[in-house]
C-alpha cells in the first residue's frame, strides 16, 4: 500500500459518488483515493455497479452527486461535469481499455494507434508512428504493424487495445474486464502486458475476475456489492482474511 505521507494528493480523489439509472440506483455514495503509482483492482458480483464506477472516473458517466478529482483538477464537481473542452484536456489522461477492445476495424493497427495522438496531441505523423512502434514492440506485436484488427487474436486485439490506449501518454488506466472476452489460453499474454505496466509504476484502476492476478498484482483490491464499496484493502486482507461476510460470500463463490 502506499504511504500517504510521501504522496499526498491522489490521482484520483472521489467523494460521495452518487448514479442512478431511472429508479435503480446504481452507485450510492462512494468514496476512494487512488494514488500514483497505485494498482487498484475492483472485483464484485455482476449488476454490483464496477463498470459505472469506472466510467465516471473519465467522464464517461455523470453522476447526480459528487465530486471526481483528476490529477489535481475537478473532473466533476457536485454531480456536475467540467465544459467539455476541459472535460476533454483531463480526460487525455485517463486510458480506458474495454472487454469488447473497440479497436478502428477499417485501420491497420499502426493506424489505430496514432489516430487520437494526431488529432489530439497534435503529433506529427512520423512522430506519432515513432511512438507507436515502441509501444508495439513492448507489447510483443512489431510484426503485426501493418495489419488489419480483424486479422488478429483477441489477444493481440487487446494488446493493440492497450497500446492505443498508451500513445496518448495517460497518466491513469482504466481496464474493464480486458481478459473477459478472450479464450483461455489468450488470458496470458494480457495479463503479462498489464502486470509490465504495473511494475513500471503506471497508476491503474482495474476491473476484473482474475483472482490470481489480483492477489499478485494490486495494490488494494476493492470489492463491491450493490453499488458501494464493501471492504478494500491490501490482497493479503481481501483473500486471507476478509473483514466482511459479504467479501467471504462473494469469494466462495468464485474461487
Ligand atoms: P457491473 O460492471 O458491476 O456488472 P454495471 O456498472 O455495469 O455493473 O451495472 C450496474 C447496474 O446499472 C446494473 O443494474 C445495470 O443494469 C445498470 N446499468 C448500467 N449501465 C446502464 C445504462 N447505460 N442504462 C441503464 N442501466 C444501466
Ligand atoms: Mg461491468
Amino acid at each position: 500500500m502506499s504511504n500517504r505521507e510521501t504522496r499526498p494528493h491522489p490521482k484520483i480523489s472521489i467523494r460521495d459518488l452518487h448514479k442512478r439509472f431511472g429508479n435503480n440506483v446504481v452507485l450510492s455514495g462512494i468514496d476512494f483515493d487512488v494514488f500514483s503509482g497505485q494498482v487498484i483492482v475492483i472485483i464484485g458480483p455482476s449488476g454490483s455497479g464496477k463498470s459505472t464506477f469506472l466510467r465516471c472516473c473519465n467522464g464517461l458517466e455523470l453522476p447526480e452527486r459528487g465530486d471526481i478529482t483528476l490529477c489535481g483538477s475537478p473532473l466533476i464537481s457536485k454531480g456536475k461535469p467540467l465544459p467539455e473542452k476541459q472535460l476533454n484536456q483531463l480526460r487525455k489522461e485517463v486510458g480506458m481499455v474495454f472487454q469488447s477492445f473497440n479497436l478502428f476495424p477499417h485501420l491497420s493497427v499502426l493506424e489505430n494507434l496514432c489516430v487520437a495522438p494526431m488529432m489530439l496531441r497534435n503529433l506529427d505523423k512520423a512522430t506519432a508512428q515513432q511512438n507507436a512502434l515502441k509501444l508495439l514492440d513492448k507489447v510483443g506485436l512489431t510484426s503485426k504493424a501493418q495489419a488489419m484488427p480483424g486479422n488478429l487474436s483477441g489477444g493481440q486485439k487487446q494488446r493493440v487495445a492497450i497500446s492505443r490506449a498508451l500513445a496518448m501518454s495517460p497518466s491513469v488506466m482504466l481496464f474493464d474486464e480486458p481478459t473477459s472476452a478472450l479464450d483461455p489460453e489468450l488470458v496470458g499474454e494480457v495479463l503479462q502486458v498489464m502486470k509490465m505496466l504495473a511494475s513500471e509504476g503506471m497508476t491503474m484502476m482495474i476491473v476484473t475476475h482474475e483472482m490470481g492476478f489480483a492477489r499478485e498484482v494490486a495494490d488494494v483490491v476493492v470489492v463491491m456489492d450493490g453499488g458501494g464499496i464493501v471492504e478494500a484493502g491490501p490482497p493479503e486482507q481481501i483473500f486471507g482474511a476478509p473483514q466482511s461476510e459479504r467479501t467471504r460470500q462473494f469469494l466462495n463463490a468464485v474461487l
